[in-house]
């Protein structure tokens, strides 16, 4: 049988290309004498035949395959079509729009290459413009990106931008001062370097500029759009996050230079004071390591790889457990126990935090009736609660759903709460804390000292408790910092709020806590957070407090 081939003796130029793949042979054949391969698949991927004939880009390719496999696994007749930059038998790359179609589901795949690089020459065309501001419109851009890297292998600059807080000069002087802004912005782009640089507005106050590096650096296209915007006349402060992405030799499609400008936008964006940043590999690699983390999590969940740890809190004074903290870990299959310092950022911002947090939640519940119907003892634990958690609208009776569900004394159960959940608003913070203090709840401040306000934090929050972290002594050469921890003690003491040391790691730190008046310490010291069986072994031989409350 025929192995899908390369021909090597078409030297004529192809302006169309015509496949008819037999789906029930796996077999390609080519509808015109000058072909390009033919033959079987043999297992082989069309990403891989496509690229290891030098037809085509890796990501083009990609999407040509996915497509591809669309339409064969199509149960009902379908078509789908495409825009595409491949390398011609003679070794050129040009615009082919490509056409997958199959007429009877799971038989022959009709797929066409038809060369629209004459259309190229549609830029110009007024109906390929953005209306407001003169510049091309995305496809166009894009094509000529993809065709400038392609046949120059020079190095090119992709810089994506966008005006900070344009909405609001919309909305302040109205939408014909946004208009003018807009306009004026195309005016830079255009007047810039019309030999060696283009560019398209993607949508709204976003846009795209593509630079030849030999002629014109990015940055003097910045420096530019920089002044003419701090000039304009607006009494508004008018300015600019980029990202820029440097083609560096390498080959890719529009769209992915465009995501990967936007992926170094994105690192600063609402900063006033930094106005451009370059891509680099590792922020790609962080953004895929999050989509990873993001695509897993639900999995992760219904298959309970989210376990506990817990970390008992001890008295220094009388070596008695006083209470712990409930802290999560995801035990993933393959890469083992991965610590939540990796995981619990990226559910912040994918909003998965509210989720995972109310599952722990619920796992200390049913921990803890567990130690209750087998007569073990029970000390209070504490569960973390991210800011974006506590603004729920339900925030407090979903706890308590869960809390009477398992039928736990509230006393058994604390809030951690963090110091940038103050950020919401201290009285909105204080309502929140107010319907947790009337079921019953003790609320405690997490981290405090680590956030920019620990002094109004004090102040202004109904407080139970402060968490002092003992990283704040990691640099104390001068003492000064051992003076604020006994200062803040002391000063927690006289308002009422209790306080616990947590990092402790040396008997030295506990010792001196002791001296300062805080006695209820968390660390290393004592233990390192346990798995549940190993906690609830603790548990059950240490000597507990007997008092619940920590005053
Ligand atoms: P955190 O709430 O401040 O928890 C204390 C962290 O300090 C824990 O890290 C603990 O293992 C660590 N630690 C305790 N004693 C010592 C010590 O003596 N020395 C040092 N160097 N570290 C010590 P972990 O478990 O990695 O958790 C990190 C953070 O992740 C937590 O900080 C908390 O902010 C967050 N987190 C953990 N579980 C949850 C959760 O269920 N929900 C939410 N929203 N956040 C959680
Ligand atoms: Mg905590
Ligand atoms: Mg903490």
């Amino acid at each position: 049988m025929n192995t899908l081939t390369l021909s090597k003796n078409t030297n004529s130029y192809e302006s169309s290309l015509f496949y008819n793949y037999d789906c029930k042979k796996d077999y390609f054949d080519c509808l015109l004498s000058s072909y390009r391969f033919r033959g079987n698949m043999n297992g082989e991927s069309l990403c891989f035949i496509l690229t290891s004939n030098g037809f085509a880009h890796r990501d083009t390719a990609q999407k040509l395959e996915d497509i591809f496999e669309e339409v064969c696994s199509s149960e009902v007749p379908k078509a789908i079509h495409t825009e595409c930059l491949l390398t011609d038998s003679l070794g050129e790359s040009r615009w082919y729009a490509a056409s997958f179609s199959c007429a009877v589901p799971k038989t022959n795949i009709i797929i066409t290459f038809t060369d629209i690089n004459d259309e190229l020459a549609a830029f110009g065309k007024e109906s390929e413009k953005d209306k407001l501001t003169g510049l091309c419109s995305r496809s166009v851009f894009c094509r000529k990106a993809e065709a400038a890297v392609a046949d120059a292998r020079k190095e090119f600059a992709m810089i994506y931008f966008d005006i900070l807080r344009f909405k609001a000069i919309n909305d302040i002087f109205g939408m014909e001062k946004g208009d003018a802004l807009l306009k004026e912005i195309g005016r830079v782009i255009t007047d810039f370097d019309e030999e060696r640089c283009f560019g398209c507005r993607i949508d709204s106050d976003r846009f795209v500029v593509f630079v030849d590096m030999t002629s014109s650096m990015p940055e003097i296209f910045i420096d530019k759009l920089s002044k003419t915007l701090a000039d304009y006349d607006l009494p508004f402060e008018i300015t600019f996050n980029a990202g820029i992405f440097l083609t560096d030799g390498e080959v890719l499609p529009a769209e992915a230079m465009i995501d990967r400008a936007i992926l170094a936008q994105s690192a600063i964006k609402g900063r006033y004071t930094v106005k451009f940043r370059y891509f680099t590999e590792s922020m790609r690699n962080e953004m895929l390591g999050e989509q990873e983390i993001t695509g897993m999590m639900a999995t992760a969940l219904a298959e309970k790889h989210f376990i506990m740890y817990y970390q008992p809190q001890y008295d220094h004074s009388t070596g008695t457990i006083t209470g712990a903290e409930a802290l999560v870990r995801w035990s993933h299959p393959e890469r083992g126990i991965i610590a939540p310092g990796v995981f619990i950022p990226i559910f912040e911002k994918n909003g998965f935090i509210t989720v995972l947090d109310f599952y722990v939640f619920e796992e200390v519940c049913a921990f803890l009736r567990r130690c209750i119907d087998r007569n073990l003892p029970v000390v209070p634990v504490s569960s973390n609660f991210s800011r974006y958690d506590i603004f729920q609208p339900d925030f407090v009776e979903q706890l308590e759903r869960i809390r009477k569900k398992y039928n736990i004394p509230v006393e058994y159960l604390r809030i951690e709460i963090t110091e940038s959940s103050v950020l919401g608003g201290s009285q909105t913070v204080n309502e929140i804390i107010g319907r947790l203090h009337s079921c019953g709840y003790i609320v405690e401040m997490d981290d405090f000292g680590s956030g920019y306000s620990s002094l109004n934090v004090l102040k202004d929050i109904d407080l139970d408790l402060i968490k002092l972290d003992m990283d704040f002594l990691s640099e104390d050469e001068n003492g000064k910092g051992s003076t604020i921890l006994s200062a803040v003690v002391r000063m927690a003491k006289k308002l009422d709020i209790s306080v616990i040391a947590e990092g402790v790691e040396t008997v030295g730190q506990a010792d001196f806590l002791k001296d300062i008046g805080c006695d209820i310490i968390q660390g290393y010291y004592y233990s390192k957070p346990l798995p549940e069986s190993n906690y609830a072994e603790l548990v059950s031989s240490a000597s507990i407090a007997q008092a619940i409350a920590y005053q």
